[in-house]
Formats: structure tokens, sequence, C-alpha cells
């Protein structure tokens, strides 16, 4: 699971870095992983530092008043090692009237000293990507949709060998499903209690055979937001409740070429 790791950094010559410290655990606590070069970088230090470490944002932090020339610098510096495709953006003590100076020399955003960590910790999610942040931890199981559990079952007990989990019935789908381990995923049959059930329609027109693919996540609201952004679009943008009490949301296949995949969020663990 890649975490996003981002380099905190202080170029030029002021001796503080309370506020460096604050923001670097602060995004450790939105599981992040931070790297922090401590006081008084120069701008190619803090390149260097960037690619050594693999980070997949730049934040440098300034109180000095130097920031007008030194941020712009690590801009440049890191084009310099062919490396501009790592994003920076700054923060600190910085006057409303150099925002739109430091933007137009390639920072990508300054944070002001009124920003919480939330927003920013939110901003580097947004802009680093939301696939990179544990979306794909595994998948979570296989969904198909079958006209009969008991007729289904045997197949993948008897003839693939797997351990029937368990059967469950999710009332706000209007289906019956069994759910079959194989390995870290599982497969889930679904079965339509009613003509009203989703997995019904698909039967109907389409005939029995895989209805969707569900990924594992955390946070599955963060999720949503964030891959909503990025254009995706959702069946359901609230989360459902799912089979084992999971958290789950479906993305509509038109903006998942043709693929229906589902968000799952275990709820309290396995
Ligand atoms: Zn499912």
């Amino acid at each position: 699971m890649a975490k996003i790791r981002v380099l905190i950094a202080k170029p030029g010559l002021d001796g503080h870095d309370r506020g460096a410290l604050v923001i670097a655990q602060g995004l450790r606590d939105h599981g992040m992983e931070v790297v922090y070069t401590g006081l008084r970088q120069s701008p190619a230090q803090i390149a260097k530092a960037a690619i050594q470490e693999d980070v997949d944002v730049v934040g440098l932090s300034s109180l000095s008043g130097a920031h007008r020339t030194l941020f712009p610098k690590v801009v440049e510096e890191l084009k310099l090692f062919n490396a501009s495709d790592i994003p920076v953006i700054g923060g600190g003590v910085i006057p409303a009237e150099d925002i739109a100076f430091l933007e137009k020399q390639g920072i990508k955003k300054i944070f002001t000293s009124g920003s919480s960590i939330d927003e920013l910790a939110a901003y580097i999610i947004d802009l680093v990507g939301p696939m990179k942040e544990e979306l794909t931890k595994k998948i979570s199981h296989i969904g198909i949709a079958v006209k009969s559990l008991e007729h289904s079952i045997p197949f993948y007990t008897k003839i693939l060998g797997l351990n029937l989990e368990g059967l469950e019935e999710i009332e706000s789908e209007n289906v019956k499903v069994a759910f079959l381990k194989i390995g870290e995923s599982r497969f889930e049959l679904l079965e339509p209690t009613s003509v009203d059930s989703p997995i019904y329609k698909f039967i109907e027109k389409r005939g029995e055979g895989i209805h969707h693919i569900a990924i594992d996540v955390e946070d599955i609201e963060s999720r949503i937001r964030s891959l909503s952004k990025n254009g995706i679009q959702f069946i359901n943008t609230e989360p459902k409740l799912g089979a084992h009490h999971s958290k789950i949301a479906f993305m509509h296949p038109k903006s998942t070429q043709g693929v229906l995949f589902e968000l799952c969020e275990e709820v309290g663990g396995k």
C-alpha cells in the first residue's frame, strides 16, 4: 500500500520550525509519510532531498519573508533535476499580494496561516491522486448474479472446493447473498428476492454472470469525495449498508468503462 510521501522543508535563514513540525505531525496523523529536512536548507538541497526521498509533493514553509525568491528557486531546481512533476506548495506568513505572484512562478498553492491541517491534507490527497491513498487495498469481492443460490452454491463448494462463509439477506438491495472465500477475497453470489431488486433487472437483461467488482477501502466517505472530484459518478454518493454491516457505494459504469465497481468499507475490522 503506497502512502503519500511529503517533504516538508524550510528554505532560507529563519530559525523557527515549530510551525513546520506541527504540519509534519498533522500530515502524519492523516496517514502520510513526512520527511522533514530541518532548518536553513538551500533550494538545491531541498530539490535533491525531494528526489532522493521519492516524495509526491514538496511543502515549503517560510516565516522569513524570503519566500518571493526562495519558493520559485525550489521549483527551478526541481526543473534542473528533471523533476518538475513533483508539485510544490507553500505556506507560512505570506502576504495576500504575494500569493498570485508565487502561483505564477509555479507554486501550486499557497496556504496562509489561517488554513487548517485538514484543508492541507485534503488538498494534497486531491493533488497527488486519490488512487494513491490506499484506495486499492485488495479486491473485497466479485459479485455474481445468480437466479438461485441453492442451485449455484454447489459449483463453488463441491466443484471449486471453496468454503461457504455464510448467507445473508440485504434488505436495502432486495437480495440474498452467499459469500465464498477465495484467498484474501470472496465471491459474492447474489440472488434477487423481489422484482424490484437491481439483480433481478440485471438477470432479466443480461442473464446470470459477473455483476460487479468490489474494492476494499478505508474511509469510504472521503474516497467518494475525491473520486467524485476526479469526475467519477456514483450511483449512490451516500454509503449504504451492505453485507456484514459494511458500508458500500457503487460507481456508475458510465464513468468506469462499463465496469460496475463497488467501494466497500468493512466496518469494525473483519
Ligand atoms: Zn458487493
